[in-house]
């Protein structure tokens, strides 16, 4: 993998497209004065230029074991992209992958696209897939999947030249085919530079190829001292040509690992929510899984209810950003895997102390979040989510939501099928190194596993086995209180946070909700399961001298659990390899269900040596190394 450094990148907010439709219904964007798609067949263009010239279908004929990698330049109403999908589905053979990477400078609003496809009814069902899964528009790298893996889509939103060096690091020669499309460089000259195709040529594997509706010269030329052998050829319609072309050998700075053997099982240790996300991401791709666990959703991912919502401080720091792309990647996961599993009421975070007003005010003021991800309501308005909340200013984060984590967990073993194995009753208590560059694994009852590649996905239970590489994690101990709704709380459409949270009834039938949770650094190890009345009574406080209203005070608990979370001292996870055989993912802390999706991502991408689903710089501080000796930096600001 290279280590290059990336350069720095301004995180400023980024702006959607302005769009107006002309009298034909095709798209102009005025930020570039130009159409987003020819005005007589803008379907008829994009499969001659861009599939076409890229030599596709027949390319996707040939059997291979990595994803055939696409990479455009601007992503606009998403056209091509859905037209690549919708002809990768009906020619390609079942074992094919599709990897499709593009860089967007203005995103479209949803509406738009909507819009601007529905002159393509016959690509509808995938326009309605990408809609549901459209993120926020923030700066960084928005990792889409559909049809269980088969079809990746990376949308990098940012001006194409401030996200390529967070992108190509870790994506050279894995580029099969660029589309390069973007507006005329006479419309768009900052785009058109020698830096994008020396990234091009970086980008491709031997004998990649490019396609472009243009023929400037300028293009041409650039491309040809990138190393591309350029041809011309006919232009679509009106157009006199248009240039395509093959990147004859690749850059010869890496060379490609091989490709991991899927018929060799990789070992996962771990039953929660980052082993199921690892095991589901590892199976959809083809490998076999051998999970070692000691028990299935039975420590932080068992509790009856899990909020999802993004983590975000003030500003745009590494922590938000990770954040960001993280939780828009949660949701389309949790909604592709099958609705009961995703609850998308919103989640209400409520200002009742002067310090989170002051935070609530800040964020609003700064304005580097987009309001479908969260926005700053007045003390009325919060009142307009549900009547019974207090009349306090509040942060309403409508994409949020919640999920019931053990049936989750459980729904996704069962869906990576044969490839998965499960051994329960295992705690694994020790992982030393083998002359084969594998792991010797021995439990606590003295059971010896060896793992060819192992990853540590065990959450808190990590902690004595990290020891060995020093690496400083902490595991803090909470309780959350089930209690049994009343009329009025029986109601609440959201999730409710203050200094604890309160999730709406999990079910019609259990008709509870969940209260949490106790934050506890100090425990007995060996007894921490055990319940506390006293932290019962903490959690049901909390709600009622927080949130203030009648129906806080007559909530009767009826179950506790108590689990332990795992946290880092910078509060990002922890998500890399730290040899060729040895992954590891941990240190979720409270915030599993958002980012385990994602990091499990991370870690099966840069296994395979895809490209990877955050920038550079994002890869980088969530390295489990960076923890190393307790020397950690905490370049984040805690968290209020
Ligand atoms: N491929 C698109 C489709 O299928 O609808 C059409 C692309 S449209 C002709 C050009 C796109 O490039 C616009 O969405 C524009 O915002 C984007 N763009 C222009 N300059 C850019 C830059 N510097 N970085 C990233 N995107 C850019």
């Amino acid at each position: 993998m290279s280590q290059n450094k990336p350069n720095s990148v301004k995180y400023a907010p980024i702006q959607h497209a302005n769009v107006t439709f002309n009298a034909l219904g095709i798209p102009i964007a005025d930020q570039f004065d130009d159409i987003y798609f020819n005005n007589e067949n803008g379907l008829a263009e994009t499969n001659y230029v861009f599939l076409q010239h890229n030599g596709l279908p027949e390319r996707w004929q040939t059997p291979r074991n990595t994803p055939f990698t696409i990479a455009e330049t601007g992503f606009g109403t998403g056209l091509n992209f859905l037209a690549c999908w919708d002809l990768f589905e009906r020619t390609a053979p079942a074992s094919q992958r599709l990897h499709y990477v593009s860089f967007e400078k203005y995103p479209m609003a949803p509406t738009d696209i909507a819009q601007a496809m529905a002159a393509f009814p016959h690509l509808s069902q995938y326009c309605q897939a990408l809609l549901e899964a459209y993120p926020a528009p923030h700066a960084g790298c928005h990792r889409i999947q559909f049809h269980h893996h088969r079809v990746t889509l990376d949308l990098w939103f940012g001006d194409l030249h401030e996200q390529l060096p967070h992108w190509l690091p870790y994506a050279q020669q894995t580029v099969d085919a660029w589309f390069l499309d973007g507006f005329a460089p006479d419309k768009n000259p900052q785009m058109w530079q020698d830096s994008l195709y020396q990234a091009m040529a970086a980008s491709c594997r031997e004998q990649g190829t490019f396609a472009t509706f243009t023929a400037a010269g300028s293009v041409r030329r650039g491309l040809q001292a990138a190393g591309f052998e350029v041809k011309k050829s006919k232009g679509f319609g009106h157009k006199r040509e248009m240039l395509h072309g093959m990147l004859p050998t690749a850059t010869p700075s890496v060379t490609p690992a091989a490709r991991p053997d899927p018929g060799v099982p990789v070992t996962i240790v771990g039953g929660g929510i980052a082993a199921a996300c690892v095991a589901w991401s590892l199976t959809q791709r083809g490998y076999q899984v051998h999970l070692l666990s000691e028990g299935i959703a039975d420590g932080a991912s068992g509790n009856a209810q899990g909020a999802v919502y993004p983590l975000l401080q003030v500003e745009l720091s590494p922590l938000s950003r990770f954040h960001l792309s993280a939780f828009d990647h949660a949701r389309q996961f949790y909604q592709g895997i099958g609705k009961p599993y995703w609850h998308g009421c919103g989640m209400v975070q409520l200002a009742t102390q002067a310090k989170r007003l002051q935070r609530q005010q800040k964020l609003a003021e700064h304005g580097v979040y987009a309001p479908t991800m969260v926005t700053s309501l007045e003390a009325d308005q919060t009142q307009q989510i549900w009547a019974e909340l207090p009349a306090v200013p509040s942060l309403w984060y409508p994409s949020s939501g919640w999920v019931a984590p053990p049936q989750l967990v459980h729904h996704l073993l069962t869906q990576c099928g044969e490839r998965l194995t499960v051994q329960q009753g295992v705690s694994i208590q020790a992982v030393t190194p083998t002359t084969d560059g594998g792991w010797r694994l021995t439990s606590e009852h003295g059971e010896e596993f060896h793992a060819h590649t192992l990853i540590l996905a065990a959450g808190a239970g990590l902690l004595p086995l990290l020891q060995q590489w020093h690496i400083a994690t902490e595991a803090v101990r909470g309780q959350v209180t089930q209690v049994a709704a009343n009329s009025t709380s029986q109601e609440c459409p959201v999730v409710v946070c203050y200094k604890g949270y309160f999730t709406p009834v999990l079910d019609s039938e259990t008709a509870c909700h969940c209260v949490g949770a106790t934050y506890q650094r100090q425990f007995d190890p060996q007894h921490y399961r055990e319940l506390a009345p006293e932290d019962t009574a903490t959690n049901l406080a909390q709600l009622q001298s927080d949130v203030q209203q009648p129906w806080t005070h007559n909530l009767v608990p009826v179950a506790d659990r108590a689990a332990l979370r795992h946290t880092t001292r910078d509060h990002l996870p922890m998500a890399g390899w730290l040899s060729a055989s040895l992954g590891i993912i941990g240190g979720l802390s409270s915030r599993g269900f958002t980012s385990a999706p994602l990091c499990a991502e991370l870690l099966v991408s840069q296994w395979l040596g895809e490209p990877l689903p955050l920038s550079a710089e994002l890869v980088k501080r969530l390295a489990p190394e960076r923890l190393q000796d307790g020397e950690a930096t905490l370049e984040c600001a805690p968290y209020l």
